[in-house]
């Protein structure tokens, strides 16, 4: 076991034991599931500060030679779905935009990972001078964070006055084609007035809103059990406007419930990740900035993938490594659980 300093905290990483394992080259685990959902962390820097995710100050920043290059994110993609299995790829943060080279890692992964759906989620603070070149490039979809379509409470909610830039960025990222774009909102006690207001504009928008149970993942440790607003909560304050029907999941391992909203066929979803965990059927694996490879949210175990690379292992060499973590992820976090910790890393650091 090696201690590695990634930026943020000092993280364990390892070898994984691979007793056990059948010789099948996808991402499947102990418990029966196999990943194929790639998210990839690209920079710990963000254009926003939410509470529920970033302190103040933002987090420490990686130092430059430990951030994943663009050719290597490119290259590990490349890994994953030629030789792991991976069937979608969603590049995350921190701000994914932040990246002066986003068209550069869309365009080398559309070419070298051919024919897999590639989305971003992103804050979209200047998401409208890019969305018609990163769709060129070879992004197909995004899902967009946003809390509240009151310009005032935004920027409490976010520390950052930026809600116009994220209203423009959706307009032109659906002129640009990037669609169906899907707004994801986390539910918190500050939200819920609001909840109403941004499902209306969704609808008017003719955007999928999902909102997302609060999990502790945020940098400030202020998240208490006691103060989160779960699904039936939410449910009860949509209904005073709308008329809800439950129509359960798109799919077993879709994180979303979802709710037909007046009769549809506009819905709106929720993903309970605290109160209705969906750990049996996470089909997920992660890629962080610095190149390791992170089989859970809620889970500090890490497996380095960049010293290999960079040391000149090779692609088959590279997917064994990620085979090894991924076989090793638990059962599911517990995060409903009495005496659950969190992990070291927020959600910015890992990439949500
Ligand atoms: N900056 C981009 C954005 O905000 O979409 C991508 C990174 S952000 C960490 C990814 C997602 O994680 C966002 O949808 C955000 O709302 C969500 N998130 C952040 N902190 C969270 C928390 N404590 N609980 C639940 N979701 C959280
Ligand atoms: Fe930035 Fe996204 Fe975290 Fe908000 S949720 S602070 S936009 S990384």
């Amino acid at each position: 076991m090696t201690t590695v300093d990634v930026g943020i905290p000092v993280l364990r990483t390892g070898r994984s034991s691979m007793e056990g394992r059948p010789d099948v080259s996808d991402l499947v685990d102990r418990f029966g599931r196999t990943a194929r959902d790639l998210r990839v962390s690209l920079t710990e820097k963000c254009s926003l500060r939410c509470r529920y995710c970033m302190p103040e100050e933002g987090l420490p920043p990686i130092a430059p030679e430990n951030l994943l290059t663009a050719a290597e994110i490119v290259r590990l993609v490349e890994i994953s779905v030629h030789h792991l299995g991976v069937r979608e790829v969603r590049f995350t943060g921190g701000e994914p935009l932040m990246r002066r080279d986003l068209e550069e890692i869309i365009a080398g992964c559309a070419e070298r990972a051919h024919g897999v759906p590639l989305s971003m989620t992103t804050n979209a603070v200047g998401l409208e001078h890019r969305a018609a070149a990163l769709a060129r490039a070879g992004l197909t979809r995004i899902n967009v964070s946003l809390d509240s379509v009151h310009r005032a409470h935004f920027a409490a909610l976010t520390r950052r006055d930026r809600l116009p830039s994220v209203l423009a960025g959706i307009r032109v990222a659906q002129h640009a084609g990037l669609a169906p774009l899907k707004v994801n909102a986390v539910l918190m006690r500050e939200t819920l007035p609001g909840a109403v207001d941004l499902l209306q504009w969704c609808l008017d928008q003719g955007c999928a809103l999902r909102f997302i149970e609060q999990m502790p993942l945020d940098a400030d440790r202020q998240w208490a059990r006691e103060n989160m607003v779960d699904a039936a909560e939410l449910l009860a304050v949509l209904g005073t406007r709308f008329d809800l029907k439950e129509i359960g999941r798109e799919e077993p391992s879709a994180p979303a419930e979802e709710w037909l909203v007046d009769g549809g066929p506009a819905t709106v979803g929720i993903i309970a990740s605290v109160t209705r965990s969906f750990c049996e059927d996470c089909d997920r694996t992660r890629l962080t900035a610095e190149g390791t490879v992170r089989s859970c949210l809620f889970s500090d175990h890490e497996v380095d993938l960049r010293g290999a690379l960079r040391s000149g292992a090779d692609d088959e060499e590279l997917a064994q490594l990620w085979r090894g973590a991924m076989w090793n992820k638990w059962a599911g976090h517990g995060v409903d659980a009495a005496g659950f910790v969190p992990p070291e890393r927020s959600m910015g650091a890992i990439g949500g």
